[in-house]
């Protein structure tokens, strides 16, 4: 969830090739105007390139309520030639098609928490990144509820899945080869793909966690929904690109 304040400040967050290059926050209709305008011409040309360091992608910020030309909450970590997607709220999967990221490149699905609005294209981007002669053939699921969520989506698609298998995909990355990581604990501190990754809960109205991503000298986080936390602005120092989900609409 998110708010249109937020916005301004995701949007600037967009498109970063790499740490350190931040650039300065600035809240006017004309900045905001030029940051849309010059993120949709460069849309097509994101992924072109593979930065030497971190690349941070607001693929989605909008509220719960679906919206048109705004997807759901969901981020992309980008380390090197590696893919984190923290959460896929709807469009997620045609988001990142439109900016030349394909479903079978993401091999890291991560969650901050199960509400709606950060899963709601789960479905979509776990079967259509897997299908085909080139789909995904490995996945690591991470995050809160994300068993329950695995086990939820094949045995309602066990039928669908199995049938697209029988034309020739092989099962792994859907039902074979997936690595589930569901967190049940304070904290988690794990490697993957070169990246340092920690996971603390942040309060919410289910569990929630927020990622920080470490490698290089340089450190995203990643929050989830939240309201004021202490340990969250610990866990968050220093850090050279936050992106922070929060909400703020006159009818909830
Ligand atoms: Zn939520």
């Amino acid at each position: 969830m998110s708010s249109k304040i937020l916005l301004f400040v995701l949007l600037i967050v967009m498109l970063i090739s790499g740490c350190g290059q931040s650039q300065s926050v600035s809240i006017d209709k004309k900045s905001y105007q030029d940051k849309t305008d010059s993120a949709q011409t460069n849309t097509t040309k994101v992924f072109e390139t593979v930065p030497k360091g971190f690349r941070v992608v607001i693929v989605g910020s909008g509220n719960p309520k679906t919206e048109v030309g705004r997807g759901a909450p969901s981020t992309l970590v980008q380390f090197k030639d590696k893919y984190f997607l923290v959460d896929s709220g709807a469009n997620t999967t045609s988001t990142l098609l439109k900016l030349g990221l394909q479903a079978e490149k993401i091999t890291n699905m991560l969650f901050t928490h199960q509400h709606v609005d950060h899963n709601g294209d789960f479905w979509n981007l776990f079967i259509d990144g897997w299908q085909g002669p080139t789909g995904r053939r490995s996945l690591n699921l991470i995050g809160p509820q994300v068993q329950e969520l695995y086990d939820t989506t094949v045995n309602f698609f066990r039928t669908d899945l199995e049938y697209r298998a029988g034309l020739g995909w092989p099962k792994d990355g859907i039902l074979t080869n997936v690595n589930i990581n569901d967190f049940t604990e304070d904290k988690y501190n794990f490697e993957l793909d070169g990246v340092n990754i920690t996971s603390i809960p942040v309060p919410h109205t289910v569990p929630t966690y927020a990622y920080r991503f470490d490698a290089k000298g340089k450190s995203v986080v990643v929050s989830g929904d939240l309201t004021y936390s202490a340990n969250f602005a610990s866990f968050a120092k220093s850090a050279e690109i936050l992106v922070f989900d929060g909400m703020l609409t006159s009818d909830f």
